[in-house]
This record gives structure tokens, sequence and C-alpha cells, in this order.
């Protein structure tokens, strides 16, 4: 079999463990002829067998031929010498996570492959200028970053360090195309794409966890029915090994010179200290009080309610509400936006009160609900950017209020967040549980907090993709490309941006930044220009 690419008629790939053995696979599976050393006899073995037992599941899968297999297998040539590896093209090291280990290695490449050659690195963590400064070429050295495991993960991002060429970064982006991945080109920074923009997806999840705001399987829950995410926070941190994501955590952290919004929690330390590391062990925290079994018990009657729901705030919510309203048959009594202004009317049995970014809008709306409703009927109101707790000061019944997470497009997911401060009434609370199961959504009351859990976790990726994106590390359809096939996410965090509005986005990350007064939270200034631009 030929090759697919023009330059690279040899690859090397240094270290035969998990990542190395895998990348070997993937190589010799596109036709290349492969190098595989490994400075230990037993994990080379052991790297050969890797491979050859997962040739044989994919032949017993049948997605490749016996010849195929064997042909691919005969291409990956086992050494034990680093000096065998002087004739490549294309050199990929996957040795341990440890820079004198990389020095020593890539000192002696430089040393012993043709001037031409590139040098690449799977590292994770390291600093691809750091690495090629050891070299006497660092033109030529670049990150190659496959993901785990490396024939079944697509994405590749290609470092490019501070002194890598464009030609040495073509080269490499040719490459990984014809090792039939997807390239990604992004700048040498902490974290590259994936490992740094997926941060707050653990690291939020953590802060609501030891808030109390929600349980783990409640935070996991919202974030898959709310967002369509595959798995839950947790869940994929249980998957990774909670020592793995937090030695990630840390070690971004600590390459950001500290910088808050990557500061690891201390429930993941606590975790790894006491061996809890992942897939084998659980969570172990325990369901909260608000359990969503006990409400979908009391809320069997809704259909005895006669709703007539009263929709005022912003759109686009209020129309996303109302549609839905009232393609669940719920009869909507008056709706209020810029476009059309009608009189409330004062025959609603639920009110829903739908702004999130105009505050002052927001205290006229209830006020004038206030006005028109009886003091028995329920107002749901938004808390995505401000609590119920304070709100609650803003009204005359504040028994009848309670807040929910509502974000532009969310609402399409399969799950209602809800809110309450402590003066909201159990008949309130009934009555939101009973709207959300007419709606055919699935709820969970977490505690009150801006945000609450799948607005802050959506907001503040969104908000580390457009530091990302102002600090060149890549464009905003690469760090889309690189998250949903990276992390499996449904969709990259730019896309959601611009399905929701960066001034929702922003609204949330200001009321998270002017509530813990924390600057973990400050908005980019990417996303307030954007947000400026209503883009
Ligand atoms: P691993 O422990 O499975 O394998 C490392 C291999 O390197 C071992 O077989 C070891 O014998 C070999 N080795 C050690 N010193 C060597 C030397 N001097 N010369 C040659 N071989 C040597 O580790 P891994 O998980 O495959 O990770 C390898 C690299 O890939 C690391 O830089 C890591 O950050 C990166 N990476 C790992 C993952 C992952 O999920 N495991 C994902 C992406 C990138």
């Amino acid at each position: 079999m030929s090759t697919a690419n023009s330059m690279v008629k040899t690859i090397s790939v240094i270290g035969a463990g998990t990542m190395g053995s895998g990348i070997a696979e993937v190589a010799a599976l596109a036709g290349f002829e492969v190098i595989m050393y490994d400075v230990n006899d037993e994990a080379l073995h052991k790297g050969m067998e890797r491979i050859r037992g997962d040739l044989k599941r994919s032949i017993e899968k049948q997605k490749m031929t016996d010849d195929d297999a064997s042909a691919a297998l005969a291409r990956v040539h086992p050494r034990a010498s680093l000096d065998d590896l002087a004739p490549s093209d294309f050199v990929i090291e996957a040795v341990l996570e440890d820079i004198e280990l990389k020095k020593k290695i890539f000192q002696h490449l430089s040393n012993i492959t043709s001037s031409n050659a590139i040098l690449s690195s799977n590292t994770s963590s390291l600093s691809i200028t750091s690495i090629a400064s050891f070299t006497k070429k660092p033109e030529n050295v670049v990150g190659m970053h496959f993901f785990n495991p490396p024939p079944l993960m697509r994405l590749v991002e290609v470092v490019r360090g501070r002194q890598t060429s464009d030609e040495t970064v073509a080269a490499t982006v040719e490459l990984a195309r014809s090792m039939k991945k997807e390239p990604v080109v992004c700048k040498d920074t902490p974290g590259f794409i994936v490992n740094r923009v997926a941060r707050p997806f653990y690291g939020e999840a953590l802060r609501l966890l030891g808030e109390g705001v929600a349980s783990v399987e409640e935070i996991d829950r919202i974030v898959k029915l709310s967002g369509d995410f595959k798995m839950g926070p947790f869940e994929l941190m249980d998957l990774i090994g909670i020592d793995v994501n937090y030695a990630v955590t840390k070690s971004v952290y600590e390459q950001f010179f500290h910088e808050p919004r990557f500061r690891p929690h201390s429930i993941q330390r606590q975790m790894v200290e006491a061996g809890t590391l992942g897939r084998k062990t659980t969570f172990n925290v325990e369901r909260s009080e608000t359990s969503c079994r006990r409400i979908l018990r009391s809320a069997q009657n809704f259909e005895m309610m006669q709703k007539k729901i009263l929709i005022v705030g912003e759109s686009p919510l209020v129309q996303e509400y109302e549609s839905l309203c009232e393609g669940k048959g719920l009869a909507v009594a008056a709706t209020v936006n810029q476009k059309k202004t009608k009189t409330l009317s004062k025959s609603a049995t639920l009110a829903l009160e739908l702004t999130n970014i105009n505050l002052e809008e927001k205290k006229r709306n209830l006020s004038r609900l206030e006005k028109v409703l009886s003091p028995k009927i329920p107002i749901l109101s938004s808390s995505t950017t401000v609590t119920v707790a304070e709100q609650a000061t803003w009204v005359k019944h504040p028994e009848r209020l309670i807040g929910m997470g509502a974000l532009p497009t969310l609402l399409a997911g399969g799950m209602m967040e809800f809110a309450a401060s402590r003066r909201t009434s159990v008949e309130t609370k009934h009555s939101v549980e009973v709207f959300a199961k007419s709606l055919g959504k699935e709820f969970a009351f977490v505690h009150d907090s801006p945000g609450l859990v799948m607005p802050r976790i959506l907001c503040s990726l969104v908000n580390e993709a457009c530091f990302a994106m102002m600090e060149g590390v890549a464009e905003g359809k690469d760090i889309d490309t690189a998250m949903r096939l990276g992390t499996n996410y449904p969709n990259g965090p730019v896309e959601w941006a611009e399905r929701i509005g960066y001034v929702h986005v922003l609204a949330v990350m200001n009321a998270l930044h002017d509530y813990f007064g924390e600057d973990r939270y400050r908005p980019a200034p990417m996303l307030q220009t954007k947000a400026l631009r209503g883009s």
C-alpha cells in the first residue's frame, strides 16, 4: 500500500505505551512503515501485543480483513535502540510526561536524524517551544497531540511552537490527514485547545457541588438532559480518572501563573488523596432532599389543572416559551415583548418573567405582574442572571416567586432547572412541577445561585473559548471542531454562543462575577466585544 503523504515515508514512534502503540497502529494502517522504539523491552513487547490485539478485534468486528491487518502489523518494526530511528522522516514522541526525559530524547534525535526530519511530541501539557529549544532546528519541531485511544479518536491538535515553521505545520497537518485524522492547528499555550477550553466543564461542576447548588447526580443529569451532552462532568471525570483530570487542571493552572479560572478544587484533591480515582469507585454523594423522584410523584395530578400562561420578558426567550406552551396545548393568556405589547391578562394562572439582560426592566415587569395578578398566582422568573433571593426583595409576595434557568435555545433540551428562595411556598413549587410536566420536561430543583447549573457551565465554556480565541490559540471554528471531536461535546462553544447569543452569555458571566466577586468569572474582552456587536 502506498502512503497518501508525499513527503513522509518512514515514521518513528518513541514509547510503546498506551499512546505510542496506538499511534503506531494508526500510522501502519495508513500505509506507513513505522519504527516503534521503547527503552523498556517488555513495554515494547506489550505495545506490539496491544496492536495485535486491537487489529484482531477489528477483524472480529469485520472492520478490516485478515490480510489488511497482517499487512499493517508487518509495517510496524519494533526497535530497541534510539539510534535505529536515524532514517526517519517524521518522529512522534510519546514517552512519559517528563520534560527532562523529553529533553534527552530530543537532543539525541536532533543529532541522529536528517536536518529535514520533523520531530513531534504527543505531549499533553508540556511546552512545544521548550521541547524545541533542546534541538538544533526548532523550526522542525511541532506538537502532534493525539487523543486516547488514538485508533478511535479523530482529533489531532497540531501545536505550533514559537519557532515552528509554516512548512513543518503544513507537513504535520498533511500527515495527520493521511492518517485519516482531523487536524486542528493551535498555538503553543498551556492545555492547547481541548485541555484548556474544557476546564470549566469540570471546574464549574466541582464549584457547584462544593457550594451545595446540586448533587453529583443532579449536575450530571441536568447537563445531559439540558445540553444534550453524552456524559455529565462527573461521569467524564470518572472515565478520564480523577487523578489524571486533577493533574491536567493543576498543570494548566501552574502554567498560567495561577490564573483563577483554572484553579483546581479541593474536592478533587481530596478524592485523589483518598484514592477514589475513577470508574472503579463512585462519587458517593447522597441525592439532595429535593430529589426529583419525590417531586414527580406529587406532579401526577397536573392533568386536572387548567393553566393559562402569561409570558413577559426578552425575546427570543418569550417566543420560545410561547411556542412551546402553545404546542403543548397550554393557553397563553398574553405575551409582552418588544414587538407586540398587549394588556396583561388578569385570567392567567401562571406568569413567566423571562428577562436576563435588563434587570431594571425585570424589576418593572415583576411589579406590573404583581399589580395585575392575584397574590396566589405563581411567578416563575428567570434567575439566570440574578438570584431568586434578590428578586424576592423586589416583590410584595415572595412566596409566589420561584426561579428558573432560562437561556435562548436551552428549552429545546429535555430539562428545566428551578430554584426556590427560602420564602417560596410549597404551592408555588408544586405549580412549577406541574408546569414542567405539562411541557413534557424533566425538572430539577437546585439551590438558588446565579446561572444555576447548565447556564453557568455553558457560559463558562463559551467565556474560556473567547479567551482562547482572543489569545490567538485557534480560530473559533477550529475550537468547535476540537471540542466536538476531542471531548464528544454535542456542539462547540462558539456554535453554542451563536445560538444562545453572546449578550446572554455576557449577562451570565457578569452576574457570576458580581455575585462571587472573583476574577475567575470576569468576562473575556472578546465576549464583551461580541456582545456589544450583537453577534
Ligand atoms: P505510558 O506510560 O502508557 O507509555 C509511556 C512509554 O514510554 C512506556 O512504555 C515507557 O516504557 C516509555 N519510555 C519511558 N522512557 C523512555 C525512553 N527514554 N525512551 C523510550 N521510551 C520510553 O504513557 P502514555 O499514556 O502513552 O503517554 C505518553 C505521552 O502521551 C505523554 O507525553 C502523555 O502526556 C501523552 N498523552 C497521553 C494521553 C493519554 O490519555 N494517556 C493522551 C494524549 C497524550
